[in-house]
């Protein structure tokens, strides 16, 4: 078979201005763009923010709790910018919970969207961090194998801002595989975890549904969740219900409602009676194609009624709830990943390993919603485990640091990873790392990555010793 002729044009060459120079340029505002902008700026250096979207929060907008907070062992292993923001948050907004233990995902902290959005811009603004929104990152700016900017689309035209040092924040590395990075997507057959469109329901009796799972008789269950014991939802009025599959099929059946999942999932708002539902999913959807994820949010969207609906006839709780939002875009789980100078892999993530180069340290179970069927696995370790400094820096091309859920890693391994405040974790060192290597004149593959995480400790980020007590600012570490 012959494959369709695609029909090209042919683009003249053009002048485009140079519209501002920076010495740090984080291109991508969400979890890990934040905290990178904000560590980059820490002494007066010239960074700038790139975000397509008229806020910045990432997936942090979209009704989800942060998790990664807390380790395996009930321990907080997430400190410095990102406990700051969320400290911030929870002060002057009532915008973050405390971080909460949870049997299933360690610990979550939800935030309120609105506030993220707000907080986030105001620190990045004090910090002097120049934000610029409705800005596409459109291409690089290379001089052989060194990143000298970016171009951007935006409705001002196509320009280009000039950098010492770029981060890719985008979550899809594409500035890393415009510039020539080698990356991979998904797993061994190329498929990637399910998008999912949040969709946020009022009205919601949160304590009836927590108490009818408290109070479900053992022979009887049919609210059973997953890895969550019954009596934790009597203990905590915020919470996430992962489960209910029974009570979902017994729904599917009697109202024949289509569903693509064998899961509900439930998270509880800051707000009364507020939820968020994760339970839409579009299985084949690629993040990085504009036709695919159009296809995704048109089928995600088309599965909203039928949750609804299952929802509000079978789900205790759920007799008076109305739907009032969708999330402002389709959440993306996994697209592209870079292949940089350590691939972290699965290994590394279930044997709790230890790295010289640590700059931050997770203990997020492996959690993948399978891309092949409608299920999901889990796998955790019992402890922590280190992100390495080299996992942030790609092969091939200089002056480029990636963080958040596409540094480089297996497909495994970003299952771990991927949760927010191990983003943020990421971001806040690659952000130093930047600010050293832009100061110091040498690439970000060349600093000194004991002086790296000599001042991640000074300035309060949470890393381990090898007995795996938690290091302090001061002590000889094993990269020093
Ligand atoms: C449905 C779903 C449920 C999840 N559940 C949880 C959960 O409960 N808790 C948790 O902690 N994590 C959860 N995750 C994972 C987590 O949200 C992400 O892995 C994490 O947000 C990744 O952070 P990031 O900074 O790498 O990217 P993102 O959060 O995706 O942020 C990337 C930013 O870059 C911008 N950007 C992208 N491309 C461009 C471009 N070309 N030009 C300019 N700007 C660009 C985007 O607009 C965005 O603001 C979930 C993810 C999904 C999709």
């Amino acid at each position: 078979m012959t494959a369709p002729q695609v029909r090209s044009i042919e683009e003249p060459a053009r002048k485009i201005p140079v519209a501002a120079e920076y010495d740090v340029l984080v291109v991508g505002g969400g979890p890990s763009g934040l905290t990178a902008a904000l560590a980059a700026s820490e002494d007066g250096l010239r960074v700038g923010l790139v975000e397509s979207r008229s806020f910045v929060g990432g997936n942090m907008t979209i009704g989800l709790p942060v998790l990664g907070f807390l380790g395996q062992k009930g321990n907080r292993i997430i400190d410095g910018l990102p406990e700051a923001f969320i400290q911030r948050l929870r002060d002057e907004r009532d915008g973050a919970s405390e971080h909460r233990p949870c049997p299933l995902h360690m610990g979550i902290t939800l935030v309120e969207p609105e506030a993220v959005k707000t907080v986030a811009l105001d620190m990045l603004t004090e910090a002097g961090v120049d934000v610029l929104f409705y800005t596409f990152f459109a291409g690089v700016v290379m001089d052989g194998d060194t990143i000298r900017g970016i171009i951007t689309e935006s409705k001002s035209g196509r320009s280009a801002l000039l950098a010492r040092v770029v981060i890719d924040c985008t979550g899809d590395a594409d500035v890393a595989y415009r510039a020539g990075v080698p990356c991979e997507k998904g797993n061994a057959q190329g498929g990637m975890q399910p998008p999912t469109l949040m969709f946020c329901l009022g009205g919601v009796d949160t304590d009836a549904l927590r108490m009818s799972i408290a109070n479900s008789p053992p022979e009887a269950r049919t609210y059973l969740t997953d890895f969550i014991p019954a009596e934790y939802f009597g203990q905590n009025h915020q919470f996430i219900v992962v489960g209910l599959r029974e009570l979902m099929a017994k729904a599917k059946a009697e109202m024949n409602l289509t569903i693509p999942n064998e899961r509900t999932i439930i998270i509880t708002g800051l707000k009364k009676g507020e939820v968020w539902i994760n339970m839409t999913r579009v299985a084949g959807t690629d993040g990085t194609d504009a036709r695919s994820l159009t296809k995704g949010e048109i089928e995600g969207r088309g599965q909203i009624d039928d949750i609804v609906t299952y929802l509000t006839n079978y789900v205790p709780g759920f007799e008076q709830a109305y739907f009032t939002k969708t999330a402002p875009f389709l959440g993306i789980r996994e697209t592209r990943r870079i292949k940089g100078q350590y691939v972290m892999t699965q290994d590394d993530v279930l044997s709790c390993r230890h790295f010289d180069d640590a700059i931050a340290v997770a203990s997020y179970p492996i959690d993948i919603h399978r891309p092949e069927d409608n299920g999901c696995t889990l796998i955790w370790c019992g402890d922590c485990y280190d992100i390495p400094y080299r996992s942030l820096v790609p092969q091939k091309v200089e002056n480029l640091l990636v963080a958040g859920r596409s540094i480089s890693c297996t497909h495994e391994a970003m299952g771990a990873i991927r949760v927010m405040a191990t983003c943020m974790a990421m971001g806040e060192a690659a952000g130093r790392a930047a600010r050293i290597s832009a100061r110091g004149n040498r690439p970000p593959s060349e600093i000194d990555v004991a002086d790296l995480r000599r001042q991640q400790l000074e300035r309060g980020v949470y890393l381990r010793n090898p007995d795996g007590t938690r290091a302090a600012a001061g002590a000889r570490h094993p990269a020093s």
